[in-house]
């Protein structure tokens, strides 16, 4: 059976990108494939959240998770720290990733735009923690979001280099993963770019209804179309790729339709598609509620995903130890 690995950094609530770029193909793929999916809490050091918030942040994502329907049963749902294993492939990747290519990533130089006080060297190798999460445990498949294509390709890339270092085929090339063929890209309200943590444009699983109506409604459009089948702008066209996974496809053509002759107005557009989120995050939101506290519950997920980690884990570090030449005396 094919493996498949993918995790979320806890930095935050996961929001619609979260949910319809990964979330979604964890549903569809744990009960056909070998599932690890971790929550990131090493990556969310970059942030360098208190000890209190990194704690809360991971309950909380774990408890979104499990809301969402992932099911420890079929999966193994684990915490990255949980698997320390991950840190020495990490230093040992590490070896073998140059300052040039690591420089040159979109995300870091992203990240070195955005925050550039803190322009960590974990920042700088985050794509080879995310090889070493995806390679130790033998993943083919990695279910991800368009922005993740370039670290994905990088992960290919250290495990090749791996591989023709020491003469082995010993890791699998992972590929990026979507049930719909194509990587998602969910935008944010504002206009431009994708939905995000750190862009302040999302639209949480967990945010209250009267949240999500203020957000929509203070989403970016434009003034309207003036010719029939006119080209819609980007911040219109945005709220239409939010529509499309969220609201029925009837709904979407008859706003399309509406676009379409010139008469749509942007206000009952907003007004539809925060009734439909409403909709579709009420249940989740509940539940993160109901699991949240439940302290047994999410102990028993964890203890049981970590264990099932880290033996896979283990397994990648006693071989590779050999093939790089470690040998016991
Ligand atoms: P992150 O929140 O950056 O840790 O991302 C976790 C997962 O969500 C990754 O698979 C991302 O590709 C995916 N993701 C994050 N934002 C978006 C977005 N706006 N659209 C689609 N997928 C996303």
């Amino acid at each position: 059976m094919e493996t498949v690995v993918s995790g979320i950094r806890s930095t935050g609530n996961l929001h619609l990108g979260n949910y319809f770029g990964a979330v979604v193909n964890y549903l569809k793929m744990q009960h056909e494939y070998n599932c690890y999916f971790f929550i990131a809490d090493y990556h969310s050091l970059t942030t360098h959240p208190t000890p209190k918030n990194l704690h809360e942040n991971v309950r909380q994502i774990l408890s979104e998770y499990l809301a969402c329907g992932i099911d420890s049963g079929s999966a193994t749902v684990f915490l990255q720290s949980d698997v320390p294993e991950v840190t020495e492939l990490y230093l040992l990747l590490n070896m073998n990733a140059y300052i040039g290519e690591l420089t040159r990533t979109t995300s870091f130089k992203e990240k070195v735009r955005k925050q550039p006080d803190n322009v960590n060297a974990g920042l700088l190798t985050y794509p080879v923690l995310m090889a070493a999460d995806i390679i130790i445990h033998k993943a083919t498949k990695v279910p991800v979001g368009k922005d993740q294509e370039q670290n994905l390709e990088m992960t290919r890339r250290f495990a090749r280099r791996f591989n023709t270092l020491y003469g082995v085929d010993y890791f699998p090339e992972p590929t990026a993963f979507n049930f719909g063929k194509q990587l998602i890209k969910i935008p944010g309200l504002d206009g431009s770019g994708k939905m995000g943590k750190s862009e302040g444009n999302a639209l949480y699983l967990t945010d209250k209804p009267e949240v999500i109506r203020k957000k929509v409604m203070r989403a970016v459009t434009d003034s309207g179309p003036t010719k029939e089948n006119q080209e819609m702008s980007e911040p219109v066209q945005n709220l239409f790729t939010i529509m499309e996974v969220v609201s029925s496809p009837d709904t979407v053509r008859h706003f399309r339709d509406l676009y379409n002759r010139c008469e749509i107005r942007y206000g009952d557009l907003k007004k539809q598609l925060a009734e439909d989120i409403i909709v579709f995050t009420n249940p989740i939101r509940e539940k993160v509620e109901e699991i949240y506290n439940d302290n047994e519950y999410l102990r028993k997920v964890v203890r049981a995903g970590a264990e099932k980690a880290r033996e896979s884990a283990a397994k990648t570090i006693r071989e590779v130890r050999e093939i790089i030449g470690f040998k016991p005396f």
